[in-house]
């Protein structure tokens, strides 16, 4: 068997194209969906996600803006720069971009983002609506994931699901959603004693780990739906790519569909956050024409 290929680059772009639609509408009734990405310090790869992030919304049409910090700056600071963005109409979505400098309070900052503006998703009172079922942000990589299993028209209800990695950013938003679309889900993590063992009674393998190349062909069952969030960097030796949590090449004979890396999930986190900035701005014009 070979794998049938989701493709992360396609969806991502038939989505954007969608967007375009939905912020010209906004635009014209004057709700142009509007960014604030906060970036602190100057970590190389943060750099380039905040570039990338910008630029994507730009490409839609939507405002973004980027606010750039030195490493050194006061947390005091940060919080009434968002405090400001917060009681600001122009603005539909705060991100600050992860990891922030030591002597900066991680929860805290992100739990000063107005809960109607955390277009990541982060805030505790977010991730208290995923996990009742009734979410209004999505983390942005885990919704970028259920979007491919509705493109690869992958049916989950009933399915066993197996997610390994446990983190707030995916593991676990990722294991809710699965969960309210009504799959059997198994959560495996660094202490999972046999993982090979859940994995391979798995329909549906979500791997989200951190290392190159860990998910291998004998611990998928044949059949399988495998997704590879892992984004890991091969050192130089190794030919210095990009490479998945999963082995592809081996998988690829013995899962049903599979994703790429790169080119799978990749693609679809930054299309997400354009997806819920688009509807923080539609939920504000809803609420604007209602009063
Ligand atoms: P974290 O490091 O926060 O989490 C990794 C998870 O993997 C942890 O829960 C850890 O377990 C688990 N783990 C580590 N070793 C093992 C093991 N030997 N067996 C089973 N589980 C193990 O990473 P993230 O969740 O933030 O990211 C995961 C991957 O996804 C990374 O490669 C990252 O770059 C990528 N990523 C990709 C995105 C995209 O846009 N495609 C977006 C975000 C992340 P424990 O909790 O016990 O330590």
């Amino acid at each position: 068997m070979t794998a049938q290929i989701l493709d992360g680059n396609a969806l991502a772009q038939e989505l954007r194209a969608s967007f375009k639609e939905r912020v010209a509408a906004l635009t014209a009734k004057g709700h142009k969906p509007g960014l604030v990405v906060i970036l602190v310090g100057e970590d190389p790869a943060s750099q380039v996600y905040v570039r990338n992030k910008v630029n994507a919304c730009e490409a839609v049409g939507m405002h973004s803006e980027k606010l750039v910090y030195p490493a050194d700056v006061a947390q005091s600071v940060v919080m009434e720069k968002i405090a400001e963005l917060n009681a600001d109409p122009q603005v539909h979505g705060i991100l600050v971009q992860l990891p922030l400098p030591k002597h900066f309070d991680e929860e805290a900052v992100l739990e000063a983002i107005a809960a109607a503006k955390d277009v990541d998703g982060f805030h505790a009172e977010n991730v208290g609506a995923l996990a009742q079922g009734n979410p209004r942000f999505i983390p942005c990589t885990p919704y970028g994931v259920m979007k491919m299993f509705e493109k690869g028209n992958v049916d989950l209800s009933g399915k066993e699901a197996v997610v390994i990695g446990r983190s707030n950013i995916v593991g676990k938003p990722m294991a809710l959603l699965l969960i309210n679309a009504g799959a059997t889900v198994t959560v495996c993590h660094s202490r999972t004693k046999d993982l090979s063992f859940h994995t391979r009674r798995a329909d549906i393998v979500v791997a989200a780990v951190g290392k190159p190349r860990f998910v291998t062909a004998d611990m998928i069952k044949p059949g399988a739906v495998v997704i590879d969030v892992g984004i890991n960097r091969l050192p130089a030796d190794q030919g210095g790519k990009l490479c998945g949590d999963v082995d592809f090449e081996g998988c690829k004979a013995v899962a049903a569909q599979i994703t790429p890396v790169p080119g799978g999930v990749g693609p679809m986190t930054i299309t997400m956050l354009l997806a819920n900035t688009i509807e923080a701005a539609e939920r504000n014009a809803q609420q604007e024409a209602g009063r």
